[in-house]
């Protein structure tokens, strides 16, 4: 058992020093997007040529959930980055400035935004800002705009014509429309077929997945489970089921579960009882949209609630036995070592779906936890197999028995 682990320990040390060597990583870049543009747009209507970009941190007093569009093109996207970027880097230094009285005070950064096209080159992105610091009467809400000219390939200022433009969605036959198209499988992987039989008198697992879906991540996370027959549980973002309508399809397919992690990741104990019911609400819309069925377990973010929250949520809330930090170390070998070194029978291990490091994990552990006679379950499996129903209004971190 040793060997082998040592064996994928060595493998993968080997695939990460030649990533490095190949390419130099930018610094505190959350997820590489460079998703192949592989294919003209059928279907007419809506331009979708931007890829949602996610930067998720927390600690002991704050948290962080921005979102952006990347549009694959370098020098537009380094500039988008950079401006979230010192917004993060200015509500850091603000966090560290001023200790909130109360231990407990979590302050929020939280951005998203809302993307005009024009035409097929101009586009504008409406950034909105939420700030809620120690020290604030109430939450700040601001705005700010960028707009991009895809064809020329910079930012324009294009202020005046912003306010209240119909959007113009050019028409179909123009060849610029393109749609990042889904790479949904390596073809070279050698896909196990047999069927999941799963023993409830043996050890079984849950490793959940939040923040995702993301192509780049999520396709191998898939492929690896798939490889060994078992299955995940998914916390997607609701705000991230746009252009990644396949992937649910395929984590179905392959009867992973997908549950919901909110709309835009925004902390839901601060937040309005209809903010609230929005944040679940769409999500819930979105995957039933694409998939048929709606979540039937919800993670809450940062794993923040209360008692309020508990009422609000009409789905069982699914907490984790073992944080992997992933998110924190971006090291496959420790996150690797902290599960092994700990897990057991009716575990919820939680990881992220959108960190290349987490993808590398993955492939030592799912192995590894196989063939130490694990069981891999999604999390409504866990219960169900064992014979307990999950209950709305309850939380859930480990199956115990
Ligand atoms: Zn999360």
């Amino acid at each position: 058992m040793k060997k082998v682990l040592f064996l994928f320990i060595i493998i993968v040390l080997i695939i990460i020093s030649c990533n490095f060597i190949l390419t130099p990583k930018t610094t505190k870049e959350t997820l590489s997007l460079t998703d192949s543009i592989t294919k003209l747009n059928s279907n007419s209507g809506n331009l979708n040529l931007e890829e949602i970009n996610s930067i998720i941190e927390y600690g002991d007093n704050f948290v962080i959930g921005a979102h952006f569009p990347m549009f694959g093109i370098d020098s537009i996207d380094l500039i988008t980055r950079n401006f979230i970027q010192s917004y993060i880097e200015e509500f850091n230094i603000l966090v560290k400035n001023h200790s909130p009285q109360d231990k407990n005070y979590k302050s929020e950064l939280s951005i998203d935004y809302e993307i005009y096209y024009f035409s097929t080159s101009i586009v504008t992105v409406k950034f909105n800002i939420f700030e809620f610091m120690s020290y604030y009467p109430s939450p700040s809400l601001t705005t700010s705009t960028l707009t991009y000219d895809l064809k020329r390939k910079k930012i324009i200022d294009l202020e005046e014509i912003i306010n209240d433009i119909p959007v113009v969605v050019v028409s179909q036959n123009n060849s610029d429309i393109i749609s990042k198209d889904v790479i949904l499988m390596n073809p070279n992987i050698e896909m196990v077929t047999s069927e999941r039989n799963i023993d409830p008198n043996k050890p079984m697992i849950a490793l959940t997945f939040d923040d995702g879906p993301h192509k780049n991540t999520t396709i191998p996370i898939l492929d690896t489970l798939k490889l060994y027959n078992g299955v995940g549980t998914f916390f997607i973002l609701g705000n991230r089921v746009k252009n990644n309508e396949n992937l649910l399809k395929r984590m179905i397919s392959e009867e992973n579960e997908i549950g919901n992690h909110s709309f835009s990741h925004k902390q839901l104990t601060t937040i309005s009882s209809s903010e609230v019911k929005s944040q679940i609400d769409k999500t819930q819309r979105a995957v039933l949209e694409v998939t048929g069925s709606k979540p039937k377990v919800m993670r809450p973010t940062y794993g923040s609630y209360n008692s309020k929250l508990k009422s609000q949520i009409d789905m069982p809330m699914i907490l984790w036995s073992i944080d992997t930090l992933d998110w924190e170390s971006r090291d496959p070998i420790k996150i690797a070592t902290h599960v092994l070194d700990n897990v057991e029978d009716g575990d919820i291990i939680l990881m992220h779906d959108i960190y290349e490091s987490t993808v590398d994990a993955v492939k030592i552990l799912v192995p590894e936890l196989i063939s130490r006679g694990y069981q891999l379950v999604t999390v409504s499996e866990l219960y169900e197999l064992k014979g307990e129903a999950l209950q709305v209004g309850n939380i859930y971190s480990k199956l115990y028995k």
